[in-house]
């Protein structure tokens, strides 16, 4: 437990530590842009009251709708950087998966923001349970396309190209990447933008883990899976915001 003053009375020490229980937040998928200014002040606001309370908190990718570069964060990524550190510096623990919007994040954003960025996937150990985080795109198998192209996109070779690129080069590249967002959330209905359920138990498999937490599907759901696993999926922050909370052995997938 953090924040308990030495020189309480004594039963407050207790009380308080029933309030604080460490909890540990994921969220994901809140595709911060300047076009949704509402959903930038939901998610200052969690940082600064939820998210400051707890243990740690991990962002599961597409924190941004796009990034261009850590030279060109914007007012936006400015605003952002200055109230995840803030958080960082109360004492919560911030990691970090990279989405498929995000994935140009590097080390010098994350330090500004106190964050830790994480590999995906990476397995964090939760109370008992061995858990799996991921963004989620790797288990889309059945686009074939996208896959493609994640797997050239992640190759430090074709990231330095695009990086070095004139930045009006790179906005263009993130104009076109809003608009292939908007259609991607018109294509929900289609099982090809799903989590393919072989990939899931494959990747379970892999790592040797019961549980898994992901998001980039936009369909939150809690899935208990033949095997006994589960798989808890974070919505996005379109029309109100979701969060999975983590105190001891209670899990909670909840609207904000
Ligand atoms: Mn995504």
């Amino acid at each position: 437990m953090r924040r308990a003053g030495s020189a309480l009375p004594s039963g407050t020490a207790s009380l308080l530590q029933a309030a604080h229980c460490v909890s540990h937040l994921f969220i994901s998928d809140l595709h911060l842009d300047t076009a949704r200014p509402q959903i930038t002040e939901l998610f200052l606001r969690f940082l600064r009251d939820e998210a400051q309370q707890a243990e740690s908190l991990y962002i599961l990718g597409d924190l941004f709708e796009a990034w261009i570069g850590d030279d060109a964060p914007g007012a936006l990524g400015n605003e952002v950087a200055h109230s995840l550190s803030a958080c960082a510096r109360a004492g919560t623990r911030l990691g970090f998966i990279r989405g498929n919007r995000d994935f140009l994040m590097g080390p010098a954003y994350a330090r500004r923001c106190g964050i830790q960025l994480l590999p995906d996937p990476c397995v964090l150990k939760l109370g008992d349970h061995p858990t799996l985080l991921l963004h989620g795109d790797l288990l889309c198998t059945a686009d074939i396309a996208y896959q493609r192209f994640r797997a050239q996109s992640r190759s430090p070779d074709w990231q330095a190209g695009f990086l070095a690129r004139p930045l009006a080069e790179r906005e263009a590249f993130a104009a076109q990447a809003r608009g292939e967002s908007q259609r991607y959330q018109q294509s929900l209905q289609s099982d090809l933008t799903d989590a393919q359920p072989e990939a899931v138990e494959a990747m379970l498999r892999l790592y040797g883990v019961g549980r898994m937490i992901h998001g980039h599907t936009h369909r939150p759901a809690v899935h208990a899976l033949p095997s006994g696993a589960r798989r808890y999926v974070l919505g996005d922050w379109y029309d109100h915001g979701s969060v999975l909370r983590i105190t001891g052995s209670d899990w909670q997938l909840s609207r904000l």
